[in-house]
């Protein structure tokens, strides 16, 4: 006879289906799909998401839940089946919270949004852009109050992308950070660091693909199970646990743009390819957050792609590839130039002393927008504020300051965050693997992932959404998510490369 927890996951297993279909479909949108085709794709996709949704909170859902619950009380709780009927129940919950017609006004809302937000950003000009800003915050501040909270309107949005933190939880952290990483930012700055000249100018786009390809393969990438295809921005997305797609941009006169994107992807898809093959077609089949899974796309392109170590292995057949361009500089030059420290004003080009500054900053405006403190009409006033306070640097337009990302056209209010989270939990884990494997950075310094990597599979990436972030934390670190480690990899890494020492 079927168990019921057997029927539950029959019953979800199309539904995976057609979220796979969706992802398939979004990502031939971002790689091949030719520009002709935007609106019969946006209908294509509102379609298979829409299906999606009514399957899942038809009635038969909660039923079967219900009798799958009774089945799988006592089963220990990291079981395939506790894990699924307790994460099941728990997007159910949310799922059902919100009205359909919230649902498609915010869906309505945000490709309208994307539009102008895109427009608005060519054009520098955030008044193209406003209104829509104002529409979706109006529809944030709803949604919010649909999923409902115990604390803070912002912990409702958070818990989309980073379940069961908390606005204060990451108040705590985000203060101690704040308060140390200033002073390190600037004292790093007024040493100046090296110029990274020689990293400009006419690579060849199929060397820098090869080589970036060949160092996936050495991280583990399986690309009997994914591949990598080009695309404007780089993501990473997941079709089944035998499918998972990376894609990465490639710059003729910026080698470090399509090297580290790919190993910052790769360290993605590592995680998706590392879920247990009994999760497929599940709800379990995922990362636990998006801070988990940016700290193993960090931990990669960083800890491992960024150290001395890695390029004492890797730093020949690069010179190889290029010697008019690198025959001349040596390898401790290159480790500078690629490490090399400077506020910035955009997001995505900052390195990673300076990154997390330019979350911090978001954060606090995200609070005061939803608190309702700050109009949107006020916001590039603001950000030009926070962006002098945090970095030191005034936007000269909207383009480089307020519009910058697309995160805010999407209405993904409270997603910011997880990108800081990641790089404060990358080292948290790095730290610990370091300690479990006596031998890591001698592995790494003759391009030895496999111990590495198992060590993930296990902690991390097999439990797939099974466990928290927290819960792997608690499990793996044996302590709570903490800003410590991560300050403590900074000032080591750049009181040795730089030669100062900080307090
Ligand atoms: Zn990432």
């Amino acid at each position: 006879m079927q168990t019921a927890v057997q029927a539950f996951r029959d019953h979800l297993a199309p539904i995976i289906d057609l979220r796979s279909a969706a992802a398939v479909l979004g990502w031939d949108q971002e790689t091949y799909m030719p520009p002709g085709a935007v609106e019969a794709r946006a209908a294509q996709l509102g379609t298979l998401g829409k299906l999606a949704h009514e399957l899942f909170i038809a009635d038969e859902t909660a039923a079967l839940l219900e009798m799958a619950q009774k089945e799988v009380e006592g089963m220990e709780y990291d079981s395939d089946e506790a894990s699924l009927v307790r994460v099941a129940r728990r997007d159910l919950e949310k799922a059902t919270k919100l009205p359909s017609d919230l649902v498609e006004e915010l869906a309505r809302a945000t490709s309208m949004a994307q539009q102008a937000w895109q427009e608005a950003r060519a054009k520098a000009d955030f008044g193209l852009f406003r209104p829509h800003l104002d529409r979706l915050l109006d529809l944030s501040l709803r949604k919010a109050g649909a999923l409902g909270y115990e604390d803070h309107i912002y912990d409702a949005l958070l818990d989309e992308y980073e379940p069961g933190m908390t606005k204060s939880e990451l108040e705590s952290v985000f203060d101690g950070l704040k308060s140390e990483l200033v002073p390190i930012a600037r004292a790093i700055a007024a040493v100046g660091n090296e110029a990274h000249l020689f990293l400009g100018s006419n690579y060849d786009a199929q060397s820098q693909w090869d080589f970036g390809v060949a160092i996936m393969r050495d991280f583990g990438f399986d690309f009997d199970r994914g591949r990598q295809d080009r695309s404007a921005h780089p993501f990473t997305t997941t079709f089944s646990i035998n499918d998972v797609r990376v894609t990465t941009r490639i710059h003729d006169d910026f080698l470090p743009a399509g090297l580290f994107g790919s190993l910052h992807e790769c360290g993605h898809a590592l995680y998706e390819q590392g879920v247990s093959a009994g999760l497929e077609r599940t709800l379990l089949a995922d990362g636990a957050s998006l801070g988990v899974h940016e700290s193993q796309s960090r931990l990669w392109e960083i800890l491992v792609g960024r150290s001395r170590e890695f390029w004492a292995h890797y730093y020949e057949p690069l010179q190889d590839r290029f010697p008019d361009h690198l025959g001349g500089v040596d390898r401790e030059q290159f480790y500078r130039a690629i490490n090399k420290v400077e506020a910035s004003l955009i997001r995505v080009e900052s390195d990673e002393v300076t990154y997390n500054l330019h979350i911090m900053m978001r954060f606090d405006l995200e609070i005061d927008l939803l608190e309702e403190r700050l109009a949107v009409a006020d916001l590039p006033q603001a950000w030009n504020a926070k962006s002098e306070e945090y970095l030191g640097l005034v936007p000269g337009n909207d383009a480089e300051g307020v519009l910058q990302d697309i995160h805010w056209s999407l209405a993904a209010f409270g997603y910011f965050p997880t990108y800081a989270l990641g790089n404060l939990m990358s080292v948290q884990f790095f730290d610990r693997a370091r300690e479990e494997i006596p031998d890591l950075h001698g592995q790494i310094g003759r391009g030895e992932f496999g111990d590495l990597l198992r060590w993930l599979r296990d902690r991390i990436h097999r439990h797939g959404r099974k466990l928290t972030a927290g819960e792997l934390l608690e499990r793996t670190v044996g302590s709570e998510l903490s800003a410590g480690p991560w300050l403590a990899h900074i000032r080591h890494k750049y009181s040795d490369l730089l030669g100062v020492g900080f307090r």
